[in-house]
């Protein structure tokens, strides 16, 4: 094989690619077989039984080839702080990943709030693999106050909205962009927290926070916001995207909703299904983040939402700090962790091993996170757009943030074992092809 596929920071054009002998997974296809895809020019143009001439073989026996993956939730730190995540570096690190699209959030500075800076972000990935989705701020500024011009956001593609960091404080305001986000075919993401209740907290407020003394963040003040959402939902028949779900009170509130026929969707990251709250007696700053790990009673909720489809997206809430930031004490450093290049290999390895199918987990990485944008689904078949992920299902690794490629390195499995990783994705003419 050539390696000219292997350059993140300018990936080559899959002109003329011959993947062979993988095993190709699409569900919502009704495919999963050893297949043969050629790719011309980035679109997929048959499945034939020996490479095209002048085509680069890659021999993929062995490995998976699905959908290309998506993560509903990241934060690119570009405009403002550069210097833990551009939306370069975070292309990068979704390539290193697995994922072939993501959805960033709008808390730079200054925040995604109108037409002309969502066109920018989204312009900055375009020589990546990566469809960079915005979700703009649903009030200006991000400061909770002002609804953004929705209709012209929209306009530019957009179709979700979020103060992610925040959530929508005023009631009044976050029912009006639910009402209006609706008429334009489009939905609220709401950091569900209670600021006043999560104030001054820094982990789950728990038996743990009590021995650390750690001021605590009590499970209620996310629930309370989203029966808030619940409510609103209701009320206005529009949709809204629960982020980060991490409390078993608010896993009910979303289970009920839903048996009533309300729009509610939920997502669940990597870190509330597979830590709790017990980790922060390290005083690790990369176990803060927001919302905090839980109990483990709250972390099965999870599980068992993300499951059954209650949670229906898996995301990441890919946070970079730097390091200057998260070396300081327990309670004055930053929430969050990065997560892009652990996510694929932490659901391989402890999901597909605890009773998820693949095609149920490409449901919460590939599909769900796209039809909650209205965007187009992925499929693997001839004529359509090379959109794929590419999977060693055997390949065994150990978490190391010095290879990662974004440029924050607070990940809190550093070390862990995985099997299972990302072998490369392509995506809008593009391909990255690892070389391990
Ligand atoms: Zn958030």
């Amino acid at each position: 094989m050539t390696n000219k596929y292997t350059r993140y920071d300018k990936p080559a054009l899959a002109s003329n690619l011959f993947l062979s002998g993988g095993r190709v997974v699409d569900p919502r296809t009704g495919i999963d077989q050893i297949l043969n895809l050629h790719i011309r020019d980035g679109v997929i143009s048959g499945t034939p039984d020996k490479a095209p001439p002048e085509a680069d073989i890659i021999d993929l026996r062995g490995h998976w080839i699905t959908p290309g993956w998506f993560d509903l939730h990241v934060h690119l730190r570009e405009p403002g702080k550069e210097v833990a995540e551009t939306i370069a570096s975070g292309c990068q690190a979704a390539m290193n990943g697995g994922f072939t699209g993501i959805a960033c959030m709008p808390n730079t500075q200054p925040a995604l709030d109108d037409a002309a800076i969502v066109n920018w972000v989204r312009d900055q990935g375009r020589t990546f693999p990566i469809d960079v989705n915005v979700i703009a701020a649903v009030t200006r500024g991000r400061e909770g106050k002002e609804l953004v011009e929705m209709s012209e956001i929209v306009e530019a593609g957009v179709r979700a909205f979020s103060d992610d960091g925040n959530p929508v404080k005023s009631t009044s305001v976050l029912l009006h962009a639910v009402e209006y986000a609706n008429m334009l075919g489009a939905r609220i993401f709401e950091h569900a927290e209670d600021t006043y209740l999560a104030d001054g907290g820094s982990m789950n407020e728990s038996e743990w926070s009590t021995r650390l003394g750690i001021s605590g963040i009590p499970t209620i003040s996310e629930a309370i916001d989203v029966a808030r959402c619940v409510l609103i939902a209701e009320y206005t028949g529009g949709a809204i995207h629960i982020c980060h779900v991490s409390a078993r009170e608010s896993v009910d509130l979303i289970r009920q909703a839903k048996k009533k026929g309300l729009r509610i969707t939920g997502e669940v990251c990597p870190h509330h299904l597979l830590l709790t709250d017990e980790h922060c007696k390290s005083f690790d700053t990369n176990f803060k983040m927001n919302p905090p790990l839980r109990s483990e009673a709250d972390r099965r909720a999870c599980w068992d939402a993300f499951l059954d489809g209650t949670l229906e997206v898996y995301c990441t809430d890919h946070a970079p700090h730097s390091w200057e930031d998260k070396t300081q004490e327990f309670d004055i450093a930053p929430f969050g962790i990065v997560g892009l290049e652990t996510s694929m290999g932490l659901a391989l390895t402890h999901f597909l091993s605890k009773g998820m199918s693949l095609p149920t987990l490409l449901e919460r990485a590939v599909y769900s996170p796209r039809e909650i944008l209205a965007q187009e689904l992925p499929a693997i078949r001839s004529g359509a757009t090379a959109n794929l992920t590419i999977i060693d299902p055997n390949h065994r690794w150990t978490v190391n943030p010095e290879e990662f490629k974004s440029l924050s390195r607070n990940t809190p499995f550093a070390g862990w074992e995985l099997t299972g990783r990302s072998r490369g994705v392509i995506n809008r003419g593009y391909a990255l092809i690892q070389a391990f």
